[in-house]
């Protein structure tokens, strides 16, 4: 593991975006520890010289006290996406606790914020994520691809396991005034797309009144693509030429997609939840 520690010259990145319901985003870390295989981030080290995505992580120490001056001088308070291409609680934030200067603040300054998180890491910080939900929106999301634990420690291979993850949203939802959703992205043909995981990810989100559920195929393309079947080839290695046959092209085949989101369909009958994550930054009217 190569540890860089940087100071940073500016903490917001102003998305262009109109899809995206936040106008900023803000990265801690560069690089990230979770080590999905499909991660659509890597791309973001060429910038920063180093091709190791999950190796290299580059941490801004100063960033705290940069956003701090930032947010004096913006008029407009507009969503922060904290960790647009790395996960903030990845596992080096235990040791750099860079978080918990970011979320003091963002309270500070009464600032909305989103995070989307594959680690349970965050639990630590609940007493900060509950001030700044008082004071400000927040949405606080949990990437889970799939129920099975065995086959997320194959694909996040640093995260914390998907049982935790449930189990750390259900404790969010009831502790803070955050909305809470479930990001069930990317679904992996063969790995994530069976029924009986995607049907308890909707249950579970339904029974733990959960704001939203937001469901996604993988996208393959570029240093993500190649990443992606290397790492099959060694893991799964039975669906590898399925796999690329299905992914001829960086999208997968169209008759599949039709068929999961017929399923995906029957579940949103039976468990009612939304997909629109910006349903979620209705409560922004509430500030
Ligand atoms: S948690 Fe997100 S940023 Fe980190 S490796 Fe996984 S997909 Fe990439």
């Amino acid at each position: 593991m190569n540890i860089q520690i940087i100071q940073a010259k500016s903490a917001l990145h102003k998305l262009k975006s109109n899809r995206l319901p936040f106008p900023y985003d803000l990265n801690i870390y560069r690089g990230c520890m979770h080590k999905c295989i499909y991660c659509y981030a890597i791309y973001s080290h060429k910038y920063m010289e180093s091709d190791d995505y999950y190796e290299t992580i580059f941490v801004k120490e100063n960033i705290a006290e940069v956003l701090d001056k930032e947010l004096s001088k913006i008029k407009e308070k507009g969503t922060i996406n904290l960790g647009g291409v790395c996960d903030s609680y990845q596992p080096l934030e235990k040791k750099f606790k860079l978080m918990r200067d970011v979320l003091t603040v963002l309270i500070k300054h009464k600032w909305p914020a989103n995070i989307s998180t594959k680690s349970t890491l965050i639990l630590r910080d609940l007493d900060l994520w509950k001030q700044l939900s008082k004071v400000a929106p927040v949405n606080i999301a949990f990437t889970v691809t799939t129920t099975h634990d065995d086959i997320a420690k194959q694909i996040e291979r640093g995260a914390s396991s998907s049982t935790s993850r449930l189990e750390a949203a259900a404790i969010i939802k009831k502790e803070t005034f955050a909305t809470l959703g479930i990001h069930l992205m990317p679904i992996i043909p063969y790995l994530t797309d069976h029924k009986d995981s995607l049907h308890d990810l909707y249950k579970f989100a339904y029974d733990h009144d959960f704001d939203y559920i937001l469901p996604g195929m993988m996208y393959l393309r570029g240093q993500t693509r190649k990443v992606f079947f290397q790492s099959i080839r060694q893991t799964h290695p039975q669906y590898h030429t399925k796999l690329q046959h299905m992914y001829q092209n960086r999208e997968f085949k169209r008759d599949y997609r039709t068929h999961l989101y017929t399923y995906i369909g029957q579940l949103r009958k039976q468990y009612p939840l939304t997909h629109d994550a910006k349903q979620s930054h209705k409560q922004e009217k509430l500030f």
